[in-house]
């Protein structure tokens, strides 16, 4: 039983953060899961609960594609991975625009082109892509190549959506506000000198968010599970904003 049950389900970046509690809420609802992310050490955790777990950086074509031929086809794929550069256009160095399109956008193209022929042959199938409230939603400030690279989530996101449409796979994308991830505390310390302090750059963060918190790992997950399970099946093509109201 549940509602992903009979599902074979892949994500990338599920070490930590909403990865994490993405694997561990898709094998709650009877997926058989396929975790993956670069740290080994992060995967450990999840393969004593039942999921497989393998190391794979998204940044190397040839491994994604090994990766999914080995574990595939798959009804559902994540893509979560991605990194927050804190910039703006005159701050952003070269490198910092290459590696935001390479790991925020290039392997997420590289894991649609991996998963899709094996869904297509199924006759269907669920893509969510890891977007942000912060691109095409929301300007944000000292958010420049992040926001540029998650408003190009969307546009894959959409026109994924409409050349497959007629062919049962759906892809979609979630725009989620501030988590309370692991990778958030690293840009609170970041911000940690000019804001006075850590506490003070925490209390930073939540004060963007009209609700007065930030939301939990297990709050977007909820969501992709939504947008993964066959309950979802009349949405496809949209960018679903979860963010505590911060851009009503
Ligand atoms: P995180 O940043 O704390 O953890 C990221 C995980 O990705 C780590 O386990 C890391 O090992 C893995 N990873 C990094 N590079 C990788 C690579 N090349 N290949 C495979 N795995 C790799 O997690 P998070 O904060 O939950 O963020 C996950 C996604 O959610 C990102 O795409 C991020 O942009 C997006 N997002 C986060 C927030 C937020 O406030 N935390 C808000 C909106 C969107």
């Amino acid at each position: 039983s549940g509602r992903l049950a009979g599902k074979r389900c892949f994500l990338t970046a599920a070490g930590q953060g909403i990865g994490r509690a993405t694997a561990l809420a898709y094998a709650a609802e009877g997926a058989t899961v396929v975790a993956t992310d670069r740290d080994a050490e992060k995967l450990s955790a999840l393969a004593s609960q039942g999921i497989t777990t393998e190391v794979l950086d998204v940044l190397d074509d040839a491994a994604v594609a090994v990766c999914i031929a080995k574990h595939g086809p798959f009804d559902v794929a994540f893509n979560c991975a991605g990194f927050v550069h804190q910039n703006d256009v005159l701050t952003c160095t070269d490198a910092d625009w290459d590696f935001a399109f390479a790991l925020n956008v290039r392997a997420q193209w590289q894991v649609i082109k991996a998963v899709l022929p094996g869904m297509l042959e199924k006759g269907g199938g669920a893509i969510v892509n890891m977007a942000s409230a912060a691109g095409s939603v929301k300007g944000v400030a000292n958010r420049f190549v992040y926001g540029t690279t998650k408003a190009a989530v969307v546009g894959m996101t959409k026109s994924v959506a409409a050349d497959f449409v007629a062919r049962g796979v759906r892809c979609n994308c979630v725009c989620p506000g501030t988590v309370d991830t692991p990778s958030l505390g690293e840009r609170i310390s970041a911000n940690a000198a000019a804001a006075g302090g850590e506490v003070a750059a925490r209390a930073a963060f939540v004060g963007r968010q009209a609700m007065g918190r930030l939301a939990t790992a297990e709050e977007i997950a909820a969501l992709v599970v939504y947008l993964s399970a066959p309950e979802s099946a009349f949405v496809t093509g949209q960018a679903v904003i979860i963010d505590g109201g911060w851009t009503n």
